[in-house]
This record gives C-alpha cells, sequence and structure tokens, in this order.
C-alpha cells in the first residue's frame, strides 16, 4: 500500500488552521490505485460475508460503491442532514468542536443486513461510530468498517471498540 501513501497529498490549514487535510484526488485520478483499494478491501472482508455496503458522504460513496459494484452488493449512503428526500433516521455526535448529525433512509438497511461501512478516513471515530449506531437502529450487524487512511494518533479505534476494523493506509 506504499504506492497508495504516495497519492496521498498533505494540505496544511484546510478547512481550518491546524488540520492537515488528507488530499484523496490524486487516488482518484489513478484507476490501478482504485482497483488495489477496491481489491484489499474485499480480501480483508472475505470473512465478514457482508450483504450491503453502507458509504458515509461524501468521500465514503466513492470507495463503498465501488466496492459494492465488486461484491455485487447493495450500496447505501448515509448522508449529512438534509440531503435525503425520503422517510429516515438520523443519530447526532459530537465533533472536536460542536455537533453533527447523520442521516440514512429508513429503509435503506434490512435488519438481517451484515453491513459494511466504508469511509475514506478515520480521525476520531465520530463519524463512523455514528454511521454504526444507523446501522443499529434498524436492528442490523455491522461486519466490518472499511477505511482507506487511518489517523492513528487519533486513536479513532478505540471509538470503535469491539468492531472489525481495516485500514489500508496509516500515518
Ligand atoms: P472523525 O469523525 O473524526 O473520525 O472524522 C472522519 C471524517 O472526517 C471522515 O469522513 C473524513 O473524510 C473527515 N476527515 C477528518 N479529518 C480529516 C483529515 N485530516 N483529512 C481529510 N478528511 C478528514
Amino acid at each position: 500500500m506504499e504506492s497508495i501513501k504516495r497519492l496521498i497529498r498533505d494540505i496544511p490549514d484546510f478547512p481550518k488552521p491546524g488540520i492537515i487535510f488528507k488530499d484523496i484526488t490524486p487516488i482518484l485520478g489513478d484507476p490501478a490505485a482504485m482497483a488495489r483499494i477496491t481489491g484489499a478491501f474485499e480480501k480483508e472482508f472475505d470473512a465478514a460475508k457482508p450483504t450491503r455496503i453502507v458509504g458515509i458522504e461524501s468521500r465514503g460513496f466513492i470507495f463503498g460503491a465501488l466496492l459494492a459494484q465488486q461484491l455485487n452488493l447493495p450500496f447505501t449512503p448515509v448522508r449529512k442532514p438534509g440531503k435525503l428526500p425520503y422517510d429516515k433516521i438520523s443519530v447526532s455526535y459530537t465533533l472536536e468542536y460542536g455537533e453533527g448529525t447523520l442521516e440514512m433512509h429508513s429503509d435503506g438497511v434490512g435488519r438481517d443486513d451484515r453491513v459494511l461501512v466504508i469511509d475514506d478516513l478515520l480521525a476520531t471515530g465520530g463519524t463512523a461510530a455514528a454511521a454504526c449506531e444507523l446501522v443499529a437502529k434498524v436492528g442490523a450487524q455491522v461486519s466490518g468498517i472499511g477505511f482507506v487512511i487511518e489517523l492513528g494518533f487519533l486513536e479513532g479505534r478505540k471509538r470503535l471498540e469491539g468492531h472489525n476494523i481495516v485500514s489500508l493506509v496509516s500515518f
């Protein structure tokens, strides 16, 4: 995964001072890298036997939808508030500063589903934990959580304890 790491660009002070933003757009511009990422998730989560992929807005849509296509599984988006048009459920969670909310269509996941939650990056883990909570709300099981990038120093794994977590590149 060193070749993937080289395609991740550090943008200092974006979107606000003090944050080093991990820009994955060079990965999106490299079809072979996208295939390697999808293949790695496929292999890592083979034993998890997922029945559905949940992708977190917005970069989780890209990697999640690609994986869903590869595995021939349905894809469900988890979105920021006010974006989904149909009947929905929501979960609020604490961010570093303030509060965030995520939403999912109430029929987005079935209670018998084994769900793989996919996002581009694990930082504090609050976003992924909220997505898992949405899945749990409908009575389904989270069979794994996959990230392209993990910022290990933020210890997001602690917030997701008990889950089968895979990250492909760590900083
Ligand atoms: P967290 O809830 O703290 O784990 O934050 C994860 C979410 O915020 C993911 O959806 C990421 O896309 C985004 N994110 C957080 N920190 C960064 C960063 N340094 N670079 C890029 N995206 C980030």
